[in-house]
């Protein structure tokens, strides 16, 4: 897991069970991520419509002198998912494989630890909290037991 550095690394990132990968995208290469990520057993998502600008929607502006105008923000999508430390890896080139065209615009993924989890239904916490019904614990068993 290269994205998850050591703590004696400079460029240190606090280490944690679990991590939030938070994906801007295209919005209608959202259907194609969700069922990619589905299809690996990952079944908590949320999902938000946002408006931003990077290279794609902020290079006219830029150079305006002028006060940024609302209508030059391109809509993305928003992912957000959290997942155990060993699913990152897998989840951001699940992201990369579906959403990415090669052309500006394709987004970004940001990656955060999280400090904890909490099913508000049960107050189940950790590993409780973050597994899934119809995740992976329910795929891998799902084929060895009757
Ligand atoms: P339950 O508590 O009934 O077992 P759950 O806690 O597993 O359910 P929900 O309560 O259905 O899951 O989750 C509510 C919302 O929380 C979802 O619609 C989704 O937006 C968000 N969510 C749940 N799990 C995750 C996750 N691992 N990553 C990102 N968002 C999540
Ligand atoms: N790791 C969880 C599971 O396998 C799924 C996490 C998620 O859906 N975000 O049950």
């Amino acid at each position: 897991l290269p994205v998850i550095r050591a703590k004696n690394s400079p460029d240190y990132l606090p280490d944690a069970n679990f991590y939030k990968v938070e994906a801007i995208l295209r919005p209608w290469r959202i259907p194609q991520v969700s069922s990619a990520l589905l299809k690996m057993g990952i079944r908590g998502v949320t999902v938000s419509d946002v408006r931003g600008f990077g290279a794609q929607g902020g290079s006219t502006e830029r150079h305006a002198g002028s006060e940024f105008s609302e209508d030059k923000f391109v809509v993305k999508v928003k992912m957000e998912i959290v997942v155990s430390k060993d699913q990152v890896e897998e989840v951001i080139e699940k992201i990369i494989g579906e959403a990415r065209t090669g052309e500006i615009g394709d987004g970004k993924i940001f990656l955060t630890p999280v400090a904890d989890i909490i099913r508000v239904r049960t107050g189940e916490r950790g590993e409780k909290a973050e597994r899934m019904t119809g995740g992976r614990a329910d795929m891998s068993s799902a084929g060895s037991s009757a």
